[in-house]
């Protein structure tokens, strides 16, 4: 059966609409462009109507390529200490010359909307309360949402970002799976993959996980955006393979709403916490 994350995603919008129309003052978002990449001017313009839809006052720092990493940090302290903004967060990947690490230390951890400061980190990894990185959150729910338990099951997480692989693999071990982690230097990968009862994939790659490389039954969660010419694939041959599983996330209408939405979520979280 195929995850609707549209779905999904739509109600939970809904639900934090509801709560957003009930509070005296808006959640605030403050976004920074600092790079150049295509995909990142589209994933922010979908993040601003999210905002724009549910009442979360919303303003974007388009920043130049000749901005320098005191201008731009210069930029974060003034969004931590700006009361209207909640949640701080610097869409990447940045311009070369930006020190990506520095600028995300230095936002207001109870700021740090998508939960990749090192206090964030952190406190996910021990399993204190912390802000919990955006895709990871969403995809918990999409498993969650079939009604199957995470706890005891085989799952493999295929790359170990910051901001997918690792994060999630933490979410799953918080909730009792047994997790493997598999990335570039991963020796035999089907061995792995072919065992996963909960295969998530976040490579990067269109169509690289094939069908002779899960197991029958199992859930597949597919984070992957690849366009190739104009057209946007997953890391999964989705096609091959559905029939093969029990749950499947589709490309695009999976894991990409449910990150915007746990966003809004996230956004609403801190403003409940300041
Ligand atoms: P990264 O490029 O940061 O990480 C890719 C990971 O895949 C790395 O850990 C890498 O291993 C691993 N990898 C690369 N090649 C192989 C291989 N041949 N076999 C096994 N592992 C491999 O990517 P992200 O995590 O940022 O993103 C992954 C995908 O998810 C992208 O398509 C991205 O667009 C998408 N994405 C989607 C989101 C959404 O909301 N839907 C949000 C974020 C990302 P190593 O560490 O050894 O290099």
């Amino acid at each position: 059966m195929i995850i609707n994350g549209s779905e999904i995603a739509k109600k939970i919008r809904t639900e934090i609409k509801q709560k957003v129309e009930k509070l005296d003052e808006k959640p605030g978002l403050a976004v920074v462009l600092a790079g150049d990449d295509p995909a990142s001017e589209i994933y922010v313009k979908y993040k601003e109507k999210a905002c724009e839809e549910i009442g979360i006052y919303s303003e974007k720092h388009v920043l130049k390529k000749e901005i320098t990493m005191n201008e731009v940090l210069d930029i974060i302290e003034r969004l931590n200490n700006d009361e209207k903004i909640h949640g701080i967060l610097v869409q990447l990947p940045l311009y070369d010359h930006l020190d990506e690490y520095r600028i995300i230390d230095a936002i207001y951890p109870k700021k740090d909307v998508d939960g990749f400061h090192p206090i964030n980190v952190g406190n996910l990894l021990i399993g204190k309360e912390s802000i919990i990185p955006c895709t990871p959150k969403g995809i918990i729910r999409l498993i969650k949402s079939t009604g199957e338990k995470i706890e005891g099951k085989n799952a493999v997480v295929v790359g170990r970002s910051n901001i997918v692989g690792k994060p999630v693999s933490v979410l799953l071990l918080r909730e009792n799976a047994t997790v493997t982690i598999c990335h570039s230097r991963t020796k035999n990968l089907k061995e792995h993959t072919k065992n996963a009862d909960i295969l998530v994939c976040a490579v990067g790659i269109a169509k690289f996980i094939k069908k002779d490389m899960v197991k029958k039954g199992s859930i597949i969660i597919d984070v992957g955006m690849n366009r190739v010419e104009g057209k946007l694939y997953g890391d999964i041959d989705f096609e091959n393979i559905k029939d093969k599983t029990s749950w499947i996330t589709p490309v695009p209408k999976g894991v990409g709403p449910m990150t915007i939405a746990m966003l809004m979520q996230n956004t609403l979280e801190c403003y409940e916490k300041t």
